[in-house]
Order: structure tokens, then sequence, then C-alpha cells
């Protein structure tokens, strides 16, 4: 069976990683070159919606499926037109890809949110502003990530300079600041025969608005947060008919869930399953799209993931110390570049966390 990945980074890289004993082989469509995932399988390079790359991709691959959510819609119709299975479906993709429309769904399935407002002029900027308070946060709606493409407003200098930076494209929109407590997020399966398995909620912390570190299990979940969440996947892996493993990022506030966004893909909070859980979020995406039995999404051991960003630490410590996993991507160092994560699992409480916390300080982790 040939899987066809949309993008070859290092999400295609951790798919294919967990696909090859499977049985598996893969072939990526990236405009990169030598691109993570071509440690793991074929790569064609061309852009997404060039219908001669794709032509070349789709050739004898069974199902396609993408680990970047930005890809254009003319790829994945491209393929639908050409009877290439395509999972998640591509509706899911284009409520993903516009913070508006996401925000929108959440709101039909009852899902919180914080406040916000479309905005698409300077003057629509400000009266947003007026309406919302400050501070408050200014994101584009299309190609943010990361961080990327959002700005904190907390004076009015800040409005005039967000817009100039941001507003070139029309198209934003403006949320209220969530002093939240935390930073949670779900990530959940579901497979083609429309069975669902969430892992448990996870807690994330995000420094310059990339994601550094995730405890999993997330402590002192009470169990009502836990079902909330669950019911907000649900709502949305059944609305969108999704096929996949789907990601929601989530503020915690004062016991109360509010919906941040969705990723359609496996997702840097479920890095953790590779060590911690019995069924990874990668192998569980495949089976999913390739209409298998679901994996246990059950948790192994409690596991602290690391991302390791811009540049590698030292290496030596992580790798001696027993129960910590260490997974490169094979790309260069750039600052604020995903070059790696390290996985600490533990069986007894709290022990994942300190052993990580240690041994992230001793290796020069920032
Ligand atoms: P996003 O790209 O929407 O995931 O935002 C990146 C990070 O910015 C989040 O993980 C939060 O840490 C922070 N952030 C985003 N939106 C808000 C908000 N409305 N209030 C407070 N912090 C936010």
């Amino acid at each position: 069976v040939r899987v066809g990945v949309l993008g070859g980074g290092q999400l295609g890289r951790m798919l294919g990683l967990a696909g090859v004993p499977l049985g598996l082989r893969f072939r990526f469509l990236e405009p990169a070159p030598s691109p993570p995932a071509a440690a793991v399988g074929e790569v064609v390079r061309g852009e997404y919606a060039d219908p001669d790359a794709l032509a070349r991709f789709a050739d004898g691959v069974d199902v396609v499926t993408f680990e970047f959510e930005n890809v254009p819609a003319a790829a994945t119709e491209w393929l639908r037109r050409h009877g290439i299975p395509v999972f998640p479906p591509p509706a899911a993709l284009a409520v993903a890809q516009d913070r508006l429309a996401e925000k929108e769904a959440f709101g039909r399935l009852g899902i919180p949110t914080p406040p916000y407002l479309p905005v698409s002029d300077e003057a629509g900027l400000r009266a947003a502003v007026e309406r919302l308070g400050l501070p408050s946060v200014l994101k584009t709606r299309r190609m943010g990530y990361d961080g990327k493409g959002q700005a904190v407003l907390r004076t009015q200098a800040d409005v005039a300079l967000a817009w100039e930076t941001l507003g070139g494209g029309g198209e934003l929109i403006l949320e209220g600041f969530i002093r939240f407590d935390r930073e949670l997020s779900i990530v959940a399966v579901r497979g083609r025969d429309g069975a669902i398995s969430a892992y448990p909620l996870v807690e994330n912390l995000h420094v310059g608005g990339i994601l550094r570190r995730t405890v999993a299990p997330a402590a002192g979940v009470a169990p009502p947060v836990q079902a909330e969440a669950e019911r907000q996947i649900r709502a949305l892996l059944e609305s969108l008919d999704y096929v996949g493993v789907l990601a929601l990022e989530l503020f915690e506030v004062g016991g109360r869930l509010l919906a941040n966004e969705i990723a359609p893909r496996v997702h840097n909070s479920g890095h953790w399953t590779q060590d911690g859980a019995h069924t990874s979020q990668f192998e569980n995406h495949l089976r999913a799209v390739l209409g298998w039995p679901l994996g246990s999404t059950a948790v192994r051991e409690p596991t602290v993931m690391y991302n390791l960003i811009g540049e590698l630490p030292r290496l030596h410590g992580i790798l001696a110390e027993t129960g910590t996993h260490l997974h490169l991507y094979d790309k260069g160092e750039r600052p604020g570049r995903k070059l790696g994560h390290v996985n600490v699992c533990r069986a007894e409480e709290g022990m994942a966390l300190a052993t990580g916390e240690r041994l992230m300080g001793e290796s020069g982790v920032p």
C-alpha cells in the first residue's frame, strides 16, 4: 500500500517512521529541496498546485493525506477529480485555513471561544478595538503559524503599528486577550467507519508563539473538563465527517475551556504519543486514513515532550538517560526552527516533568 503525503516536513517524516513497520510505502510532494521526509520515502519535488507535479505524485498512490494545512484547495480538487481519496476531507482543510470560518464552526457546535470580530480595514480595526478593548490580539485569517501573522495590541500605538505590519491582506480577526490559567490541547482520531478515540488533554507551554513543552497527560484535569474537551472534539470530527487525526487547542480559564484553533493533521502537542501512548498519533492517523481499526489511545507512561528549537543542545545526557527518547528531524539550525524533540517518560507521578526539567537544564535547552 502506498500513501501519498502533501508536505515533506517533520510531520511527514514521522508519519513515514510510523508507517514503515506496518508495511506501508510513502511518497511526499514537497516544494523544498531535501526535506526531512526524504529519509522515509520518495519525494516528488514540486509546487502543491502544479498539475504535472501532482500527476507524478499521485501515480500509483492508494490514498493521499497531508502534513501541512496550508495546502491549496486546487491540489486537493485535482486529486479528487482524478479519483484519489484524500483524508482528512478537504472541507476540514478549508475550515482550518481560515480563522474566521473556524470560529464560526466552533460557534455552530456550541464550543465557546474568546470574543472575536472580523476586521477588513483600519477603521474596522479601530471599531473592533473599541468593542473588545485592550489588550487584544490581531491575527491574519490565513497562513498564520507558530505565532506568525499575529500581534498583541496593548496600547493605541500598537493598533496603528499592527495594522501596518498585518493589515496588507485586509482579512483579519481581532480576538479578546484571554488571561488563561494554562493552555491545553486534545488530539483525537476518527476512522473511516466513524469510530472515534481521544488522547487525554495535555498541557502546552508556548514561548513567543512556538510550542516549547507538552506535559501529557495534563496534571489535575477535572473529569468534567476532560469530558467537555472530548465532547468538543467529537462534535468537530462528526460535523466535518472527518477521517484522521485532529488537534484542538484550548485555553483553560477558571475550569472552562475556550477553543483557540484546530489543526487538521498530526500535531506537535501529540508527539509525546510516540513514546508515551499505546499507539502514536502518527500510526493512528495512518490507520484512520487507510480504513483500518484504530489503535488504543491509552497512556503507557506519563511523558513530557520538549521541542528543540533553533539550535541543538548537548545530546549526550539526553541519550544517556533511561526512558528518554530523542527525535531529530535532520534540519539545519536556524532561529525559531523546530529541529527535533525529546520525550521524557516516567511512570511515577510528576517524575517525567522533574526529570525533564533537570535534563533540559543540564543539556542547555532554553
Ligand atoms: P495561535 O496561532 O492562535 O495558536 O496563537 C499562538 C499563541 O498565542 C497561543 O498558543 C497563545 O499562547 C497566544 N494567544 C493566541 N490567541 C490568544 C488570545 N486570544 N488571548 C491570549 N493569548 C493568545
